[in-house]
C-alpha cells in the first residue's frame, strides 16, 4: 500500500497520517517503516515511527513474528520495534503494521518568506522557534534551489532572493490563525516579501511545488545526488554555506534545501549521467558532507537511510564499541546475511 494511499484512505474518515515523505505515491508503507522516513511535516509530528505501535514481520529463517498492537504503552519487552522502524529490510520484512491517526487538522496556513541570504533567513527561523508557536513544518531553500525551481513557486520568487523560509501553522481554525499571525510577525523582519496563501487550493500549491523540487532539480543536467545529513540546528547556515564550498571545490553544481527545523539538509550535488568523471566528484563531494555532519556532531542520514549508496558512511559516525552491537544485532536476527546483504552495516 502506498503512502499516498494511507493518506487518502485516512482523509476519507476525518482523519490523517502525518508522515509525509515526499514520494509518496511510489514509495509504499512497508518501505516508509524500513526507513524510518519522515517528511516536511516531522517537525511537529515526528517521523513514521513515531506513528507506528505494532508490527508484524518475517524474520530469518522465515518465522512470522508481532511486536507491539493496538496498543498506546508497552514496556514489558526490549524495544524491537523500533529496532526494526529504519533497520532497512536487514533484519526482518515487515509485512504488517498498526498505524496510529489523529484528527486531521481543520486548518493549514503556510507562509512562504523570503531573504537576501542565509544570514538573514537562520536569524528568521530562530525568531520563529522563540515564538513558542509550534509550526507544523520549518523548510528551506537556498538560491541555487530558488533559480532552477523557482520559477513555478506559487506566488512568484523577488528576483534578489537568495533564501526561502516556509513555515506552516496548522490545527483548529482560530489556533491555526493566532498561530499565523505570530509566525508571520516572526517572519517579517528582513524578508524581502511573504507569501501566506489561505485558501485550500492555493495551500496545496505550495506543498505541490515542493514536492516537485527533486525533479526540477535533477531536469537541469540530468543527475543529481541528494544528500540528508542531519545537524544541530544552530549548525543550519554552516552547512549550507559548507556545501556551496564544497561543491565549489570540486567543480560541481551544488545547492540545498530540506526541513530547516529538523536541521535535515538535503545536500545536492548535480551531474551529467555520461559525464563519469563529474560522478566520481559527486562522489567525492559526498564523502565530504559526511565528514562535516559527522564533525558537526549530526548524523550522516536523516531520513533516506544508508542503503548501498552510502554504505560505509555508518562507520564515520559510530564509534567501534556501537558499531560492533550493529554487527551483533544483523548477526543475531539474520546468522546467514540473507536480508539485503550489505546494505547498512
Ligand atoms: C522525489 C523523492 C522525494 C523523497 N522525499 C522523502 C522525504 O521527504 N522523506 C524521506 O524520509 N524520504 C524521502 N524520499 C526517500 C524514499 O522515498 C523514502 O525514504 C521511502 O520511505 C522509501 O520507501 P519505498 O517504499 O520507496 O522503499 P524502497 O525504496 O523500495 O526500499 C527502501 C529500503 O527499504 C527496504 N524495504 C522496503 N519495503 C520493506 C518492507 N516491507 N520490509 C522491510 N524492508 C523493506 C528495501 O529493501 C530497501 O532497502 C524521497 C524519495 C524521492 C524519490
Amino acid at each position: 500500500m502506498t503512502t499516498g494511499e494511507v493518506h487518502r484512505l485516512a482523509r476519507e474518515h476525518g482523519l490523517r497520517f502525518p508522515p509525509d515523505p515526499g514520494a509518496a505515491e511510489q514509495s509504499q508503507i512497508g518501505g516508509n517503516i524500513a526507513c524510518n522516513a519522515g517528511g516536511p511535516h516531522a517537525f511537529k509530528y515526528g517521523v513514521t515511527g513515531r506513528w507506528v505501535t505494532g508490527l508484524e514481520a518475517v524474520v530469518p529463517p522465515g518465522e512470522v513474528i508481532t511486536i507491539g498492537g493496538p496498543i498506546r504503552k508497552d514496556v514489558a519487552s526490549y524495544d524491537l520495534r523500533s529496532l526494526l522502524i529504519g533497520s532497512e529490510g536487514t533484519l526482518g520484512i515487515v509485512t504488517a503494521a498498526w498505524l496510529r491517526l489523529v484528527p486531521a487538522p481543520e486548518l493549514e496556513l503556510p507562509v512562504a518568506a523570503f531573504y537576501a541570504g542565509v544570514g538573514e533567513a537562520v536569524a528568521a527561523i530562530e525568531r520563529v522557534l522563540a515564538t513558542g508557536v509550534v509550526p507544523a513544518a520549518i523548510e528551506y531553500f537556498d538560491g541555487t534551489t530558488l533559480r532552477f525551481a523557482g520559477g513555478s513557486f506559487p506566488g512568484g520568487v523577488p528576483a534578489e532572493a537568495g533564501f526561502m523560509v516556509i513555515v506552516e501553522a496548522d490545527g483548529a481554525a482560530e489556533e491555526a490563525r493566532r498561530a499565523q499571525r505570530e509566525l508571520l510577525e516572526a517572519l517579517r523582519e528582513e524578508a524581502l516579501s511573504l507569501h501566506a496563501p489561505e485558501r485550500p487550493g492555493e495551500v496545496a500549491e505550495v506543498w505541490r511545488w515542493r514536492g516537485g523540487i527533486a525533479f526540477a532539480l535533477l531536469a537541469q543536467k540530468g543527475g543529481a545526488i541528494g544528500e540528508d545529513v542531519a545537524v544541530p540546528l544552530d549548525r543550519l547556515a554552516e552547512i549550507a554555506e559548507e556545501t556551496l564550498a564544497i561543491g565549489a571545490r570540486h567543480d560541481l553544481v551544488a545547492l540545498s534545501f530540506g526541513h530547516a527545523g529538523d536541521g535535515n539538509i538535503h545536500s545536492n550535488f548535480l551531474f551529467s549521467p555520461d559525464d563519469p568523471a563529474e560522478l566520481e566528484r559527486v562522489e567525492a563531494a559526498c564523502e565530504e558532507i559526511y565528514e562535516l555532519a559527522v564533525r558537526l556532531r549530526g548524523s550522516v542520514s536523516g531520513e533516506h537511510g544508508v542503503g548501498c549508496l552510502k554504505r560505509g558512511a555508518l562507520e564515520r559516525q559510530l564509534d567501534p564499541v556501537t558499531l560492533e552491537l550493529h554487527r551483533g544485532v544483523k548477526r543475531l536476527f539474520d546468522p546467514k546475511g540473507l536480508l539485503n546483504p550489505g546494505k547498512k552495516v
